[in-house]
């Protein structure tokens, strides 16, 4: 009975952050889907802008380049600002920040 507990309480904060990342990833999709590449905070009014991490260097990076099926973002091109890399990302692969 011993390790019980503490197995759920990982386990219940796996789950939450696991959710989390699907609702920014939601998010992220309703930007693209509206043409935007970035959305303000309703709390600070800071915007947040589209990144991805650089698959080589692993250093945050912004949008270089984004093609359009009319008004929704169909493909984002990021560059990453250390190496030069310039690489797609999937909604999966990008966050907000
Ligand atoms: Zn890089």
């Amino acid at each position: 009975m011993g390790g019980y507990l503490p197995f759920i309480v990982d386990g219940s904060s796996y789950r939450r952050k696991e959710v989390e990342k699907e609702g920014e990833s939601q998010r992220i999709k309703e930007m693209l889907s509206r043409g935007q590449l970035s959305i303000p905070d309703p709390t600070t009014g800071f915007h947040h802008s589209l990144c991805a991490r650089c698959p080589k260097c692993g250093h945050d990076s912004s949008v270089h380049r984004i093609e359009r099926s009319g008004m929704p973002i169909i493909r984002v091109v990021f560059r990453c600002p250390i190496c030069g890399e310039d690489f797609d990302a999937g909604v999966d692969s990008m966050f907000l920040r």
